[in-house]
């Protein structure tokens, strides 16, 4: 992180836990099992670098809406060491009142005396790794746990005091039908949890499953569509909306840490690989050099032992960096990243808000796309706000592209 971190009053934070117990067959996430001597060493630089990122802005007004503790496993290390880890977040920023604080968890790292201790900790939301309520789909996928474990585990967390849950669930999974796919949506949203996030498997290159991809027995393209289109069918039976390309919420229970995402807040992301989305240091009084230093996205070291050896007690303290992954992003790249993302929220994007990001009318800016694409009825155009149709959201990419 560079030293010079121009003021912003409203952001969130991320904090990665790279452990796992074991790597799931389809993972390309920054995870991997290790002992508790690295788990405590880790949890140690991760609270030095929450200090040292805290003292970095100390003289500025920070207001942290949002705080997503993810993985990894973060329901992995020992009782205690979240608490320890949000104790520090709450002495180095202002974290509101009623910020949502959310922590990933996985069935079978889970206890209800963990949980409580979560929630003694401020944690107000969870996030329960179900993927599958089918047990030979789970074990295909390398899963640690059962259906039976991960039942035990929401309750566990009901229990603990949790009231609002959220469930991640894979489709088109190695051996799945739609009927199991169907089976999977009824069984998780029946548990009436709050949201439910639900991504279509992706095979990405360097994980196992990649690796078997020609023996693997994949649904076809076309079951995997009906698999998506069903998916905001059966949960909208259930009380749930669609209010992203793969997110169903109850109503006023969307995520607002990644609704966060989707809208380009700046966040700041703490821990091995994190990453970071901050506005830029303008770049002197002319107006065409500023446009070119919009916001910046840094990634912390992905190494475990660069991370250990410069936040270690013995060196003097930095915050590492990989200077090859600091971006500088100018505003048309800003701009382009607002309509992609925001085009996958089922409201869109609102052309009050872009005007007053970034000073330009929409319509100046991508009209000849939003006219293509309203003309193949992927697209409404809208007065107040342009979004994807329900048609549009089946080829969001080809939509998506046009931006870039
Ligand atoms: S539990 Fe999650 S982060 Fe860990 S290996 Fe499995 S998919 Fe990856």
């Amino acid at each position: 992180m560079r030293s010079k971190m121009i003021e912003y009053s409203d952001f969130e934070i991320y904090i990665h836990i790279p452990f796992c117990v074991r790597k799931c067959g389809y993972c390309d996430f920054l995870s991997f099992p290790a002992g508790q001597d690295v788990q405590t060493r880790y949890m140690e630089a991760l609270k030095r670098e929450i200090r040292l990122t805290g003292e970095m802005l100390r003289r500025q007004a920070k207001t942290v809406f949002s705080v997503f503790i993810g993985g990894g496993t973060p329901s992995v290390p020992e009782e205690g060491q979240i608490a320890g880890i949000m104790q520090e977040l709450h002495e180095q920023f202002s974290i509101l009142p009623d910020a949502e604080i959310t922590i990933e968890a996985n069935p079978g790292t889970v206890d209800l005396s963990k949980l409580r201790s979560f929630r003694s900790a401020g944690i107000n939301r969870i996030s329960i790794g179900c993927q599958s309520m089918h047990d030979s789909e789970l074990v295909r996928m390398g899963r640690i746990h059962d259906r039976a474990a991960f039942l035990e585990s929401y309750e566990l967390a009901r229990k603990a005091g949790f009231d609002n849950i959220n469930l991640d669930l894979i489709s088109a999974l190695p051996g799945q039908s739609l009927q199991s796919w169907r089976e999977t949506l009824h069984a998780a949203a029946a548990l009436e949890p709050e949201h439910i996030s639900a991504y279509s498997l992706i095979l990405e290159e360097g994980t196992p499953f990649f690796e078997q991809r020609d023996t693997l027995q994949l649904p076809d393209e076309d079951t995997e569509r009906e698999m998506y289109e069903e998916t905001a069918e059966i949960l909208s039976q259930y009380g749930f909306q669609q209010y992203e390309l793969s997110n169903y919420a109850k109503p006023g229970r969307v995520c607002r840490h990644n609704l966060g995402y989707w809208t380009g807040v700046p966040y700041l992301g703490m821990g091995l690989g994190a990453a970071s989305y901050w506005p830029a240091e303008p770049a002197g009084a002319d107006r065409e050099e500023q446009e070119k230093t919009w916001m910046v996205r840094f990634r912390k070291t992905a190494d475990l032992k660069s991370y250990l050896h410069l936040l270690s007690e013995d060196e003097t303290a930095q915050i590492p960096e990989e200077s090859d992954s600091y971006e500088l992003l100018g505003k048309t790249g800003c701009m382009a990243e607002f309509m992609i993302l925001g085009l996958r929220l089922t409201d869109g994007v609102s052309r009050k808000e872009f005007r007053r990001r970034f000073q330009n009318d929409l319509q100046d800016i991508y009209g000849g796309i939003l006219q293509k694409y309203a003309a193949a009825g992927l697209l409404h155009n809208g007065e107040d706000r342009v979004f994807l149709t329900r048609r549009g959201r089946s080829l969001a990419n080809v939509v998506m592209m046009e931006f870039l």
